[in-house]
């Protein structure tokens, strides 16, 4: 059985097709205020921050706004950490920890505040988010994270026993899971899109294929050399996370990037998708391989995540393991073909949480290590407060670091090969054979 349909075109997120983007300002200013790079969620959420708060303010990405991470999502909304309070208060003392956890939740009100507050249509929903437990052993931690999120995270969530999973989701696999409620969905692009509006409604002038190539520092400022022009800055917001490139050494030995990979099925009969996924929740798997799946906006297709490979492969490679992993949870699917397949980059950082921060004239947000919907317009936001020193500007994730390994000097993460060989030999096949015996 061949895996697309005749008219599918690998390697177009299947969010592509339901927008349209406006026309954007070709002239790049002689001087600006600040300077944000990279026209992802981070860098137009910073952007509207820093026109509120009075400054002049110019947008430029090196390709068009929204083509990495921010397009091609998941569209999965949430920002509980991802390590235990534990592990957190362990690294960065309990207060951080205690921080981390309740701006979380703020951080996901503020969003959709945002999104109201912006008129941003984008398909946002309170469907909540389950995940799925695997194996015994990691629905008894789900149990632990549960208490530890509803005590410190001021969030609500619950522990779902196998029966109650088996009401939200149609498949045997699953011993158990872990649902927040109140996490949600959106469709990223036209999230994005609405961000880019709501920046370019205020007059800020954003620019697309104007890649930042040297920064060179200045008395009073910094000199950014672009393709379309040169520009001084007094300020820079650096938004380029998963796609920081060899210009910003620094930050590319600190954050590295990560492909994610996604496939979209062909439109499929409304009441086969109901009989699947009665709960119609955001979900996701606690299995290293990390699946991610979902209904898509116009309740027609399963949308189907994971990390493929934690390497980039090819697209029809994939495709046909996601497709696998889509048919092993869901047996009726078998005969399902794929409209879409693509990919993009997370940016991961060596300790897995995001960072806000300072160096010289360059503010920050990045490293969001998988996860960012809610907290990359969050976080571009507070970069820019700090950098205006504005009320508001307090975050527990300056708190956290951007550190760097000796043997990664930036550029293809090659010490990935050996974790997705580790991963996919060890780690998959050790959860295979714990769930077989339970
Ligand atoms: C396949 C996939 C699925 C995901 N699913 C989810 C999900 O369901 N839920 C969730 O919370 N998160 C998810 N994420 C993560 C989330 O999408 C990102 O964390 C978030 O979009 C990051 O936004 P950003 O603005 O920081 O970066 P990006 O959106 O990646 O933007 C960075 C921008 O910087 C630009 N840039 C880079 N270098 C330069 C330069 N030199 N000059 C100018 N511009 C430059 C790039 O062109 C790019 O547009 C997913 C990510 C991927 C890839």
């Amino acid at each position: 059985m061949s895996l697309f349909t005749p008219e599918a075109d690998p390697g177009r997120p299947y969010w592509w097709d339901d927008v349209h983007w406006p026309e954007l300002d070709d002239t790049l200013p002689d001087a600006v205020d600040l300077l944000v790079i990279g026209a992802g969620y981070t860098g137009l959420s910073a952007a509207i921050a820093a026109h509120d708060a009075g400054a002049q303010v110019v947008v430029i990405d090196s390709g068009e706004p929204g083509q990495g991470a921010s397009t091609r999502n998941g569209g999965m909304l949430g920002a509980h950490p991802r390590l235990g309070w534990d592990a957190l208060a362990k690294r960065y003392g309990e207060k951080t920890a205690d921080g981390l956890f309740t701006e979380a939740g703020e951080a996901l009100s503020w969003v959709r505040s945002m999104i109201a507050a912006e008129t941003i249509e984008c398909d946002l929903e309170e469907t909540g988010r389950l995940q799925l437990a695997y194996t015994s052993a990691q629905y008894e931690t789900q149990k632990r994270m549960a208490a530890q999120v509803s005590e410190k995270g001021g969030v609500p969530c619950h522990i779902l026993s196998r029966d109650e999973v088996g009401k939200e989701i149609t498949t045997p696999l699953y011993k158990g899971g872990m649902l927040f409620p109140n996490h949600g969905a959106l469709h990223p692009a036209k999230f994005l899109l609405g961000l880019l509006r709501a920046a370019m409604d205020r007059g800020i002038t954003v620019l697309g294929h104007c890649p930042a190539i040297k920064l060179v520092d200045l008395k009073e400022s910094v000199q950014v050399v672009t393709l379309r022009g040169k520009t001084a800055a007094r300020k820079i917001v650096l938004a380029t996370n998963g796609y920081t490139g060899v210009q910003f050494p620094w930050f590319m030995r600190r954050v590295f990037p990560v492909p994610s990979f996604l496939i979209a099925t062909e439109p499929l009969p409304n009441d086969l998708i109901a009989d699947l996924a009665p709960g119609r929740r955001m979900m996701v798997e606690t299995r290293a391989q990390h699946s991610y799946f979902r209904i898509s906006p116009d309740g027609a297709r399963i949308l189907f995540g994971g990390r493929a490979a934690l390497v980039n492969i090819g697209l029809v490679k994939a495709a046909t393991q996601l497709r696998e992993s889509m048919v092993r949870i869901w047996p009726a699917l078998s005969e399902a073909k794929l409209t879409h397949v693509w990919t993009g980059n997370t940016g991961y950082t060596f300790g897995h949480m995001p960072h806000v921060g300072q160096r010289g004239r360059v503010h920050y947000a990045m490293g969001y290590s998988g996860g960012g919907t809610v907290l990359a317009p969050w976080l571009g936001r507070k970069a820019v407060l700090d950098a205006l020193g504005m009320p508001g500007r307090e975050t527990a994730f300056s708190a956290t670091q951007l550190t760097s390994r000796w043997y990664y000097k930036g550029g293809r993460p090659t010490f990935m090969d050996a974790a997705n060989l580790w991963y996919r030999h060890v780690v998959d096949r050790r959860e295979d054979r714990a769930h077989q015996r339970e």
